[in-house]
């Protein structure tokens, strides 16, 4: 190969290299690992609800409709600046009794169902997207999952997958139907012991800082209320707390 030719690529490749360094030192220096805290199943106890909108940190809250408490606390969660989605009742395999008001049932007609989801959609004030509570079985139904999607582009819906089933099709819909979505990472409390709380939190910024971001789901219990109170401090100096919004 003659030597200007060399010259030439060896001079390529190092500014190759330059630039990307260059990228890479930029990423490090002006973005931390983004975080979004979803708390599900709000709705029907207005007290741990004040406790956690008096967090310090951005949430998102997923409030179930048709609830006795549902408008309360959505006002006064928007009034504090987090997000509110609409924690959608699907049907799941099993434990119907945990549905609750406005749930989605795989065999609803066209009509009913899409009825029922407008009451829900309209139920709750100030919604920026939502998120299926149960629903394994649901979320794997493709039909289904049109007619919502359907109407969460009605009504500029974002959809956040909980990924209650790991066949769930709910986001591939979503992403057909030109509706924003992401899926759920972690769960923090499926058992509210703090060690396992704690494992689950390293997953959890495991994932942040090797993907860049990462959505945790959490539910109202007092163990989980008290765990998230005494990890706030690190996890806001280590990571950037953002809504679901900020990360889609
Ligand atoms: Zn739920």
């Amino acid at each position: 190969m003659p030597i200007l030719k060399l010259i030439i690529l060896a001079l390529i490749s190092t500014s190759c290299i330059m630039n990307v360094e260059a990228e890479d030192s930029l990423l490090n220096l002006d973005q931390k690992p983004k975080i979004a805290i979803v708390i599900d199943d709000l709705g029907d106890n207005l007290i741990i609800a004040k406790k956690i909108i008096a967090l310090q940190a951005k949430l998102t809250l997923g409030i179930l409709p048709q609830t006795p408490q549902s408008k309360e606390i959505a006002e006064l969660a928007y009034k504090q600046g987090h997000e509110i989605i609409l924690h959608l009742p699907m049907e799941a395999y099993s434990r119907p009794d945990l549905l609750g008001p406005g749930a989605l049932y795989a065999n609803m007609s066209f009509e009913t169902f899409q009825k029922v989801l407008r009451e829900d959609i309209e139920s709750i004030p100030h919604l920026s997207g939502f998120n299926n509570h149960m629903g394994s079985l649901l979320t794997e139904g493709e039909e289904k999952m049109k007619w919502v999607m359907e109407e969460a582009k009605n009504y500029s819906l974002y959809f956040l997958d909980s990924r209650t089933s790991k066949k769930s099709i709910a986001e591939r819909i979503a992403i057909q139907k030109g509706v924003p979505s992401i899926a759920r990472d972690i769960f923090l409390d499926h058992n509210v012991k703090s060690n396992d709380m704690m494992l689950q939190l390293k997953h959890l910024k495991f994932i942040a800082k090797k993907n860049g971001k990462a959505v945790v789901i959490c539910h109202p219990y007092p163990e989980t209320l008290a765990f998230l109170k005494a990890a706030l401090e690190s996890l806001n100096n280590e990571f950037e707390l953002v809504t679901i919004s900020e990360i889609l």
